[in-house]
């Protein structure tokens, strides 16, 4: 079987991966011109520590992540003024806790499969047609494929999901909040 996976974030990759142990064919296609890098930080433990032992990837993730001591809420000159220590989570999840960037998890995944299975940068599906026995993807790029399945692993904001499933209003629901992050040296 011949699967398309639409992003080569953390699912797609994962999903690629454990696609390629059951013996299926897959081809990611990425809609960012190389893996993307950085992003938000990401606290990892729990079910998805528990598959990355399973994929053998923790070392990698270790090293590429961070051990985050304290996370703190300053003032506009800098002074902490509230803030909680990051060792309780650790303590918690007897060590199987780590913060690494979004980018760097994917890597990692990415990393295991990147000589086993087809990977597209700079391209994205542009249309999907169900035929009676395949699906046809049209690329914005790479023009017409036959597969028998897309994933869409595409993020929050699918483009798979709104020609199949309807727009994204339907499946998100905005509940006030905002977030602001940003890179700093070291
Ligand atoms: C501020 C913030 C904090 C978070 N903190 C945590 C945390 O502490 N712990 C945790 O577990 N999770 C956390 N998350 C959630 C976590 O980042 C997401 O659950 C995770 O990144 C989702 O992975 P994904 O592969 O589904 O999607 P994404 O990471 O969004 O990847 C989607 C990929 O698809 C690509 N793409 C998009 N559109 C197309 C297209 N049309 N065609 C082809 N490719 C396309 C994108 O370029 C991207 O590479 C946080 C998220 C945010 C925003």
């Amino acid at each position: 079987m011949k699967v398309l996976i639409s992003g080569a974030g953390i699912a797609g990759t994962t999903l690629a991966y454990w696609l390629k142990h059951q013996g299926f064919e897959s081809t990611i296609v990425e809609a960012a011109p190389k893996l993307r890098t950085g992003g938000y930080i990401i606290d990892f433990w729990g079910a998805g520590f528990e598959i990355a032992e399973r994929m053998g990837i923790i070392p990698e993730i270790m090293k590429r992540g961070d051990r985050i001591r304290e996370v703190k809420v300053v003032n506009e000159r800098g002074h902490r003024i509230a803030g909680f220590p990051v060792e309780a989570f650790s303590q918690i999840a007897q060590g199987r806790y780590v913060s690494l960037a979004r980018g760097d998890l994917a890597a990692s995944i990415f990393g295991t499969i990147e000589h086993d299975v087809e990977a597209i940068f700079g391209d994205s599906v542009d249309r999907i047609e169900q035929t009676e026995s395949c699906l046809l993807a049209s690329f914005k790029r790479t023009g017409v494929r036959y597969f028998d399945l897309l994933i869409g692993a595409d993020g929050l904001h699918s483009r798979t999901r709104q020609p199949v499933f309807g727009p994204q209003s339907r499946f998100e629901k905005y509940l006030g909040f905002k977030v602001a992050a940003f890179e700093l040296a070291g």
